[in-house]
C-alpha cells in the first residue's frame, strides 16, 4: 500500500526550499510499518516472517520493519553488524554462499538463531568453530532443488548455480551434519528465486519444499523443525496496478500447510523485495530535454548510480511525474506534450537509462520524475560514486518521530 499523495507533498515542499535540482530517496516509514504489519497478519500461526536485509539495510528502514517481523535474514558479517548494532536480541538467520571463518565466528558469537550452510566444507568449518567454543551451531542446509517454479526474474536454484547443495550431494551433507556433534541440523533452506509474481506457482514451489522435507524425514528416520522457503515474492514493475495477491496467497497457504505440513514444522519466509519495495521512492528533477535523431530524451539529476535496478534488469522503472510550476529563467521553458520520452540519468554512459520510450502527457524541465517501488534493491545495489556526482538526499516520512 502506498501513500502517494503524502510522498508527492513532501517532495513538493522539499523543492520549494531549494533552487538546486532535486534528487532524493524518500522512505515512507509510516507506510512501511503498515505494509509490513499487513504482510504478517494473515500468515498461518506456524509461519515466521523474516526480513532479508540486503534489499534495504538503511537503519531507519530496519527499525520500522523490526516490530512487525520475527527477525532478520543477513548474508554477510556487515549486515549482521548493522542488525546487532540496532537490536541486541532480535532473532537473526545468517546465510550467504561464501562465508569466511571470521563471519562464522561472528555469527556464533552474535547468537544467531540459525545458520544456513551451503557446502560440506562449510559445514566442517562451522563444526570446528562451534566445537572450539564449546557451543552448538543450529543449522539449516541450503538445498538447490532440481525443480523449482518458473516465471521469476532471477533463479538461484533448479539449475546449476553457486548456491546451496544440489540433490546429488544433499544426502552426504545430511549424513555429515548428523555425525558432527557441534552441528544441530534443524532443517532446510530453499531460497530459489527473486521477483516471482505468480501466486499459484509460488504455492506449488512451497509444496515442493514441504515434500522434500517430508521425504528426508522418512529417509533419515528423524524429524526436522524448520522449512525455510526463502524470499522471492515479486513486484509487478511493469504493471503497478496489479500486485502480488498476498491475502489470497496467505489464505491458500493455510490450506496448503494443513494438507502438506507436519505440525512440528515451522515455516520461514525471508522476504526482501515484497517488504521493502513499495514504500521507497526515488525522485529526480528534469535537467534537460532534447530530441536526438527522432527520440526524445529527458536528462535527470540522478540516474542508475542511485537506482541501478532498471539498468540491471533492462526494464522500464515505473514512475509518475510531479509537476513543478515555478520557473525562474527569463526564457521559454522546454516542454513536451504527449510524446514518448526516454528517461536518462546524468552519467556519461549510454547505459544510464531508467525508462525507455514511455508516453508522457507533459514533461518540462524542472518537473520531478518520481520512481515508485524503489525501496528494495535501489540505493543498496547501486554504484554511488561512479562519476562523483553528489548523493541524493534521504527523506523519511515519519509522523511518530
Ligand atoms: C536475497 C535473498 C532473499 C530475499 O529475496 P527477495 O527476492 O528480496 O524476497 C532471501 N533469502 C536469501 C538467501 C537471499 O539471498
Amino acid at each position: 500500500m502506498e501513500r502517494l499523495s503524502d510522498v508527492i507533498q513532501v517532495i513538493t515542499d522539499h523543492k520549494t526550499k531549494q533552487q538546486a535540482p532535486l534528487c532524493a530517496y524518500v522512505y515512507d516509514l509510516e507506510g512501511l510499518r503498515a505494509h509490513t504489519a499487513r504482510l504478517s497478519a494473515p500468515l498461518p500461526p506456524s509461519v515466521r516472517l523474516f526480513y532479508a536485509v540486503k534489499a534495504n539495510a538503511d537503519p531507519r528502514v530496519l527499525q520500522a520493519i523490526q516490530p512487525h517481523v520475527a527477525g532478520f535474514e543477513v548474508a554477510s558479517g556487515g549486515e549482521l553488524q548493522k542488525v546487532r548494532r540496532l537490536f541486541a536480541d532480535t532473532p537473526v538467520i545468517f546465510g550467504g554462499p561464501g562465508k569466511t571463518d571470521e563471519e562464522l565466528i561472528a555469527a556464533t558469537e552474535a547468537r544467531v538463531a540459525l545458520i544456513h550452510v551451503e557446502s560440506i566444507w562449510e559445514l566442517q568449518r562451522l563444526h570446528w568453530i562451534a566445537a572450539e567454543r564449546q557451543t552448538t551451531a543450529r543449522v539449516l542446509l541450503r538445498v538447490n532443488l532440481r525443480q523449482t517454479a518458473p516465471g521469476a526474474t532471477l533463479h538461484m536454484a533448479g539449475k546449476p548455480t553457486q548456491f546451496g547443495l544440489d540433490e546429488w550431494h544433499i544426502g552426504e551433507a545430511i549424513r555429515t551434519a548428523l555425525a558432527l556433534p557441534s552441528i544441530d541440523l534443524q532443517g532446510f533452506h530453499f531460497h530459489a528465486m527473486s521477483n516471482h509474481t505468480d501466486e499459484q506457482a509460488h504455492l506449488a514451489f512451497i509444496e515442493t519444499c514441504l515434500s522434500f522435507v517430508r521425504q528426508t524425514e522418512k529417509t533419515y528416520g528423524r524429524p526436522f523443525s524448520f522449512v525455510n522457503v526463502g524470499g522471492g515474492v515479486g513486484v509487478h514493475y511493469n504493471d503497478p496496478d496489479r500486485q502480488f495477491r498476498w491475502d489470497w496467497f496467505a489464505k491458500e497457504l493455510h490450506l496448503l500447510l494443513r494438507r502438506h505440513a507436519s505440525p512440528h514444522w515451522t515455516v520461514i519466509f525471508e522476504l526482501g523485495r515484497l517488504i521493502a519495495a513499495h514504500n521507497g521512492y526515488y525522485a529526480a528533477e528534469v535537467l534537460d530535454l532534447k530530441n536526438n535523431y527522432g527520440t526524445y530524451f529527458a536528462i535527470l539529476r540522478g540516474g542508475i548510480h542511485h537506482l541501478r535496478l532498471p539498468a540491471a534488469w533492462k526494464m522500464n522503472h515505473p514512475f509518475l511525474i510531479i509537476p513543478i510550476n515555478e520557473w525562474r529563467y527569463p526564457f521559454d521553458r522546454p516542454s513536451l506534450f504527449g510524446e514518448r520520452v526516454t528517461l536518462a540519468g546524468e552519467l556519461c554512459t549510454p547505459n544510464d537509462i531508467l525508462a525507455r520510450d514511455v508516453p508522457c502527457a507533459r514533461l518540462r524541465v524542472g518537473d520531478i520524475v518520481l520512481f515508485r517501488y524503489a525501496g528494495a534493491y535501489g540505493w543498496d545495489i547501486s554504484h554511488h560514486d561512479f562519476l562523483s556526482h553528489p548523493h541524493p538526499d534521504f527523506i523519511y516520512l515519519d509522523s511518530s518521530s
